[in-house]
């Protein structure tokens, strides 16, 4: 088997840490200087912990980056992604990227009801994403490496195996945006649906 050239595995892992990068500017001016966090439950509070031990735990938390970033170096280079994925050239589809947000965000509730529906596989992998009385951005992927697989890992999986005729800008433009709403899932959660909506709009129009 001949390896595929790393550049754009490279270029995707790239845009998905500046996209992280821009996800926690905003959440630092928020969470800092605006002190505009409007919690779930008002009356228990999760214990109060530092923005940076927060960010450190979820550099090393192994059901973060190390997880995520492992599963796209292991598709891409052992060419479990479809041919199309490797292609460079052309540009973004933006009909290829809707189509991506809709098929794993499916793969992603079945997942998510089939934990919950299933005991056993809700003891072994979601039951401590679920601990947080009060859930923070951070909490989004720490829980457990069972829960990133059936939550993140496979419904990604599966929406590239339906999703077969995405190049690799799509993919590139597809991953970042997507880690940057997974972070974001969370705190949304809390957020009234006015604001959620114009945040979203924003995602789309600074990408293009
Ligand atoms: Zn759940």
């Amino acid at each position: 088997m001949t390896w595929p050239s790393p550049i754009g595995l490279l270029l995707g892992l790239g845009f998905v840490v500046l996209g992280q990068i821009a996800v926690l500017i905003y959440y630092f001016l928020r969470r800092e200087v605006l002190h505009s966090s409007n919690f779930i439950q008002v009356k228990q509070q999760e214990p109060k912990t530092s923005l940076w031990s927060d960010l450190a735990h979820h550099i090393s938390a192994p059901e973060s980056f190390l997880l995520v970033f492992g599963y796209l170096s292991t598709v891409w280079m052992f060419r479990l992604l479809p041919d199309s994925y490797y292609d460079l050239s052309g540009s973004i589809s933006l009909v290829q990227l809707l189509l991506q947000f809709l098929v794993v965000d499916f793969f992603t509730y079945a997942m998510h009801r089939l934990e919950h529906a299933w005991p056993a596989l809700y003891v072994r992998s979601h039951k401590p994403h679920h601990h947080w009385i009060s859930p923070k951005m951070f909490n989004a992927f720490n829980g457990s490496v069972p829960d990133t697989i059936s939550l993140i890992l496979i419904p990604l999986f599966l929406t590239h195996q339906v999703c077969r005729s995405v190049n690799n800008w799509t993919f590139i433009a597809f991953g970042t945006m997507y880690a940057a709403q997974v972070g974001r899932k969370k705190e949304r959660k809390k957020e009234r649906k006015k604001e959620r909506k114009k945040e979203e709009a924003w995602i789309f129009v600074l990408f293009f």
